[in-house]
């Protein structure tokens, strides 16, 4: 069995069959013999069945939005926001069925058009930092496109996965065509990656895992998409409001309690606004709320697992420049207190490697050159965001920092209706907006002869 722990308390919340390579067999062989009849639904039938998916969930938001808080220990608030997002994603992409379109092109003696094929059945492969949202942005699209999937969320966090299995039945998905597997990513991620009647794995997680994923599936020529980690910078100029962005600073980098791809946990401040921003970055960490996951006024849980809070804590060691320090609860709980470290220079340990935890690293710099050149010092290029009340000098930064997703004036990362991604080491493919669904489909060009031979 799987004993599924909750991080506030260290107490056991579920115990759930431990998944083998075997059960994920025998998930892709129902998976593929239920693809036939599932791509051949009429594009509006599978519209209408991604609606009443949609609002299935919508009517177990609050139980789902409470499973998702205590297994992954994240603030209510926020879980309830991701439950909402991943409605919004199966409604969005109830719209795709419909315009999944093609191109005629023109060729001599004929008609020449493409039409956007499904792949077969999918693997999605998904972690614990946003168990049921992140599954949301490959389900969706992969569905709408006409492919069957077997999804292989976290062991840490399968709960929300199990139970959106159920809920796709109760809106009249076809037996088959969502398949979740909950079981070790070595033993049942690495069989998706090998099986050979897998099409396609989309994988979120650790960079390390998504180069063996790669690795594993060039062996058959799968198709891959990979979100992997980031170390982003949130760079602060001299002429932005201070306050504003100092202000919203913590958010950026401890919520979720830092276990966040898109984390700003670099955070870049032009020199000559260092000690303003410092000051309006201490208050706003000082009213940071950590604490129960449950209780209304939290704005930041405990860490996923002890090994995660072990992992995080190898960053403030002894000699480490904490700067700033908040609060959070003693006794069973995997707690750590939001920290920043001031200065940090960019070749650091904590400037370099993903912490994944509560802990950010400020580095100054010189001019808007240096703040470039640091910002894409690194092997990562998720997301990132500019504070600046020059435009052009906004919009110069934007083109030249080497990352997928970018916010001037805000933190945000991910919408529904815009594309998620990451450069160099981040990964590859694009998820959620307008184009997803290119991701789950193969293009077939086909040429029909009218001229006489
Ligand atoms: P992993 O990359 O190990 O896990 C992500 C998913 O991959 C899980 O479902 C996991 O399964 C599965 N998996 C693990 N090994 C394999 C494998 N060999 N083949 C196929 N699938 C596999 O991340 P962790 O959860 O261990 O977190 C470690 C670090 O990764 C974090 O500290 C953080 O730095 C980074 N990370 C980044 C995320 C992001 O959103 N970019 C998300 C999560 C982590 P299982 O866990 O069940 O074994």
């Amino acid at each position: 069995m799987l004993r599924v722990i909750e991080p506030a308390t260290e107490e056991v919340l579920a115990e759930v069959p431990r998944a083998t390579a075997a059960d994920v067999d025998a998930a892709v062989a129902r998976a593929r013999a239920a693809w036939p009849a599932w791509r051949a639904v009429a594009p509006g039938d599978r519209a209408a069945l991604l609606r009443r998916l949609a609002d299935v969930i919508a009517k177990h938001h609050d139980e789902l939005s409470v499973l998702e808080a205590r297994n992954a220990g994240k603030p209510i608030g926020d879980a309830r926001g991701e439950i909402g997002m991943v409605v919004d994603t199966f409604r969005y992409y109830a719209g795709a069925p419909e315009r999944l379109l093609g191109d005629t092109i023109p060729v001599a003696g004929g008609l020449g058009f493409t039409v956007r094929e499904p792949l077969g059945v999918v693997g999605l492969i998904t972690p614990w930092n946003f168990p049921l949202a992140i599954a949301s942005w490959k389900l969706a699209p992969a569905l709408a496109a006409g492919n069957t999937v077997v999804l292989k969320p976290a062991e840490l966090t399968p709960l929300t996965a199990l139970r959106f299995a159920e809920l796709a039945l109760e809106a009249g998905l076809p037996e088959g065509v969502v398949e979740v597997v909950a079981g070790p990513g070595s033993e049942c991620g690495a069989r998706l990656v090998e099986h050979p009647d897998v099409a396609k794995v989309a994988f979120t997680g650790s960079t390390e895992v998504g180069r063996s994923i790669a690795a594993g599936a060039a062996a058959t020529i799968k198709r891959v998409t990979l979100e992997l980690g980031g170390k982003s910078a949130n760079i602060v100029f001299a002429d932005a409001d201070l306050e504003q962005a100092a202000a919203s600073a913590p958010g950026a980098v401890f919520g979720n309690a830092g276990q966040d791809c898109c984390a700003r946990s670099r955070i870049l401040v032009e020199r000559g606004a260092l000690d303003r921003f410092m000051e309006a970055l201490e208050e706003a960490v000082d009213a940071l709320q950590v604490g129960d996951p449950l209780d209304e006024a939290t704005q930041m849980g405990p860490l996923i697992s002890a090994g995660q809070r072990e992992q995080v804590a190898s960053f403030v060691n002894g000699d480490a420049p904490i700067a700033i320090r908040g609060s959070a609860p003693d006794g069973p709980g995997f707690w750590f207190a939001p920290t920043v470290l001031c200065p940090v220079s960019n070749d650091d340990r904590a400037a370099r490697e993903e912490i994944f935890g509560p802990v950010a690293a400020v580095i100054p710099f010189r001019d808007e050159a240096e703040a470039i050149a640091l910002a894409n010092d690194t092997i990562y290029g998720l997301s990132g965001s500019i504070w600046t009340r020059d435009g052009a000098k906004a919009l110069r930064v934007a083109r030249a920092v080497e990352t997928g997703v970018l916010s001037i004036n805000s933190n945000t990362s991910v919408r529904v209706s815009t594309p998620f991604g990451g450069f160099k080491q981040s990964g590859y493919g694009r998820e959620l907006g307008p184009h997803a669904t290119d991701a789950y489909t193969e293009v077939k060009t086909v040429y029909y002869a009218t001229e006489g031979r």
